[in-house]
């Protein structure tokens, strides 16, 4: 692959479990993203690369046998090799999910850090232990290139402390079991986004942001600072997601157990792979699927309806949780590319001034309410790979804002 420009380059790296996916970007101002690319299917029989540079629009296929973190660092280092030099990368920055209480701002990757991330990670075993096992194997390969993590918790850390902390005993709450919230690059995206597209003023304002994929949270922040977010001690929590069954009543561990013999890791397991959208319609994880059934099935009719009716109810929350609500943002997959279900989750809120716009919420794009309506409802791509790009080349110069 040729024409990526000059570099120096700066590499992005989100890695979960079973995927990751990266970018380049060419470190100039402003970043200029020039390649992405995504390792799928992880720990299976059959991985998957794509490599596709943005300004030529060509791809690389490769199927990759049964591929673990390890394996994939070192097919993207010789893909780098062979296309900018590895001479010419300039940092990585790595998305982190989890920053537990001591990481509240992206920082260069340290041995102290991986001793805490390693020491943190029975909080999120979804994601921190692939995502220590990248910077890990990137720091084999290339001991003095820079590495950055920019933490998703970052974002909610300043949440008063009423939002953070956790109703179960206080011990608890000193050894870090609070809330935390998730999706927080993403969220950074969005606030500079809208004020970039918004009104001079809308920053300022009660707003809800809504970033709803196959992980689907809110986060609500008020006078510029963010004050309560759906998730919280881990990303399982809050609204019902593709697989993750979002809040529950804690009383259900102990009935299961009792009565099913279930056991932690049974629990752990079906509420973060088994449950959502695809554990109530037994169809798919997928809100397309689903939508594409909810007339033949009730089952996906069910599924859908339940995701809208607790995205409704969470919005309540959180406006009460704001004294009222000034600009509602839908973002994400979901988000961005269903009118129908950003209708059916705004419906019923007209008591809180909103009013869709249906032409202009069928366009999807830009502000999606009704002139003059007591809410601004938009909808706003999100971006976490240029988030943490930004993120990283500001450590570069010297520091976060
Ligand atoms: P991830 O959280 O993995 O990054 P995405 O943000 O890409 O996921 O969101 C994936 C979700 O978005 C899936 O449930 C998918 O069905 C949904 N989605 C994408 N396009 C549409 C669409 N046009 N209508 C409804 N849902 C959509």
């Amino acid at each position: 692959m040729r024409d990526l420009g000059p570099g120096p380059f700066i590499l992005t790296m989100n890695g979960g479990s079973s995927s990751i996916k990266f970018a380049l970007f060419r470190d100039e101002n402003p970043l200029v993203r020039v390649v992405r690319g995504m390792i799928d299917r992880i720990g299976l029989p059959d991985g998957e690369m794509v490599i596709s540079n943005i300004m030529t629009e060509q791809s690389e296929h490769r199927v990759l046998k049964k591929p673990d973190h390890a394996t994939c660092v070192n097919l993207l280092v010789e893909w780098l090799e062979r296309n900018v030099g590895i001479g010419s990368l300039r940092a990585i920055g790595h998305r982190v999910v989890h920053g537990g209480s001591k990481y509240s701002r992206p920082e260069p990757v340290t041995s102290a850090m991986l001793a805490e991330l390693r020491r943190i990670s029975p909080y999120d075993p979804e994601h921190l232990p692939s995502e220590i096992s990248l910077i890990e194997a990137f720091s084999l390969r290339f001991s003095s290139l820079p590495q950055f993590a920019c933490f998703d918790t970052a974002f909610h850390r300043d949440m008063p402390r009423v939002a953070r902390l956790l109703p179960i005993p206080r011990r608890y709450d000193k050894m870090g079991v609070q809330r935390y919230g998730f999706h927080g690059l993403s969220y950074a995206f969005l606030m500079k986004e809208l004020a970039r597209v918004g009104k001079k003023d809308d920053v300022n304002g009660r707003i809800i942001l809504a970033h709803l994929g196959n992980g689907a949270s809110m986060a609500a922040v008020k006078d510029g600072k963010a004050v309560d977010t759906t998730m919280g001690f881990t990303p399982t929590s809050g609204l019902p997601m593709s697989r993750r069954s979002g809040d529950l009543d804690p009383g259900l561990v102990s009935y299961l157990a009792r009565t099913e013999g279930m056991s932690v890791d049974q629990f752990h397991k079906m509420v973060n792979t088994e449950s959502g959208l695809l554990g109530v319609s037994e169809l798919s994880p997928d809100m397309r699927d689903l939508l594409a059934q909810e007339q033949s099935d009730s089952r996906a009719a069910e599924a859908v309806a339940l995701f809208c009716y607790q995205a409704r109810k969470w919005i309540g929350a959180l406006a009460a949780v704001m004294g009222g609500l000034d600009t509602l943002v839908f973002s994400a997959g979901i988000g961005e590319n269903s009118p129908v279900i950003r209708a059916r989750i705004c419906d019923g809120l007209e008591f809180l001034g909103m009013a869709l716009d249906e032409l202009r919420n069928q366009a999807g794009q830009g502000v999606i309410s009704k002139e003059g309506s007591g809410v601004t409802v938009r909808v706003i791509h999100t971006d976490e790979e240029s988030e943490i790009a930004r993120m990283t080349a500001q450590c570069l110069c010297g520091g976060p804002d």
